[in-house]
C-alpha cells in the first residue's frame, strides 16, 4: 500500500468532520478526467510515508481532527493491506471516510460488513452504457451496480457523485444514474474542472465545463429519483 500525500487539516472532505485526508497511490480506472494523474501513472515520482508513521501522526493530531478520509487513486486496490490500516486509524479514535469508484468490490463488501467506515463516497461515472469510455478501460458494469447496492443496504452514510464532464455525461446519463440509484440514494453533481495542472488525457483540458444553467437543468432532472441532489463546484 502507497501513501503518496497527506493533507493536514479538511473542512470539506468529511461532512460533519474536521479531517486529514490520506491520498493512496494507483489505481484500477483511467478516467481521462481524472485530476489526480501522478497517483495513477507515475506513482514512482512521489513520495511515500510509511503506515506505521501516518497512524502516529494522526493520532498526535487527535485534538484537532476527528477523521481521516481515505482516497486515491482508488483505496480499494490495496485490498488486505488496506483494512487493518482502518483498523488502526479507528484505533486512534478516527471516524473514517472511504472515497471510492467502487469497482473492487470484494473488498467493499469487507470494509462495509465488518463497520470500518463511518461515510462512503462513491463516484459514478456516467450511466452504466458508456461507463467504460468515462473509466477508460473496458470493465463489467455488474460490479458498478453491485457497489451501488451494497452501499445503499449497508445503512453506512454515504454519497454517490457525478463530474460532469461534457462528451461523458448528458441529460440522459443522468437520468439513467438516478434509476440505477433510486430512491434512496444521496447524490451529488459536481462541475468539471479543466484547469488542473494536469489531466489525464491532456486532451480533456480543451473540454469547455457545462454552464452552470446545465447543472442546474441535471439536479431538476434528477431530483424525482433520487432522496436528494445537490451541485457542488459552481
Ligand atoms: S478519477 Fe478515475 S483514474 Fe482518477 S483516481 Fe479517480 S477513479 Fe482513478
Amino acid at each position: 500500500m502507497r501513501i503518496c500525500g497527506i493533507q493536514g487539516v479538511s473542512a470539506i472532505d468529511f461532512p460533519g468532520r474536521i479531517a486529514s485526508v490520506l491520498f493512496l497511490g494507483g489505481c484500477n480506472f483511467r478516467c481521462p478526467f481524472c485530476q489526480n494523474p501522478d497517483l495513477v501513472l507515475n506513482l514512482d515520482s512521489l513520495e511515500t510515508h510509511m503506515p506505521d508513521d501516518v497512524v502516529r501522526a494522526i493520532e498526535h493530531r487527535a485534538g484537532f481532527v476527528d477523521g481521516v478520509v481515505v482516497t486515491g487513486g482508488e483505496a480499494l486496490i490495496h485490498g488486505q493491506e488496506l483494512i487493518p490500516f482502518i483498523r488502526r486509524l479507528r484505533d486512534v479514535g478516527m471516524m473514517v471516510k472511504l472515497d471510492t469508484n467502487g469497482y473492487e468490490i470484494e473488498v467493499l463488501h469487507e470494509v462495509l460488513a465488518q463497520g470500518l467506515i463511518d461515510f462512503v463516497a462513491m463516484d459514478v461515472k456516467t450511466s452504466l452504457s458508456r461507463y467504460e469510455q468515462a473509466a477508460g478501460r473496458s470493465l463489467n458494469v455488474r460490479r458498478i451496480r453491485e457497489a451501488v447496492t451494497a452501499i445503499l443496504e449497508s445503512g453506512v452514510a454515504h454519497e454517490f457523485r457525478t463530474t460532469c464532464v461534457p462528451g461523458l455525461v448528458q441529460e440522459e446519463d443522468v437520468c439513467a444514474i438516478g434509476s440505477l440509484l433510486g430512491s434512496g440514494a444521496r447524490y451529488v453533481l459536481q462541475q468539471f474542472r479543466n484547469t488542473s495542472a494536469a489531466l489525464l488525457d491532456p486532451r480533456y483540458a480543451g473540454i469547455t465545463p457545462y454552464p452552470s444553467g446545465v447543472l442546474q437543468s441535471f439536479r431538476d432532472a434528477i431530483r424525482p429519483l433520487v432522496a436528494s441532489v445537490t451541485v457542488r463546484g459552481l
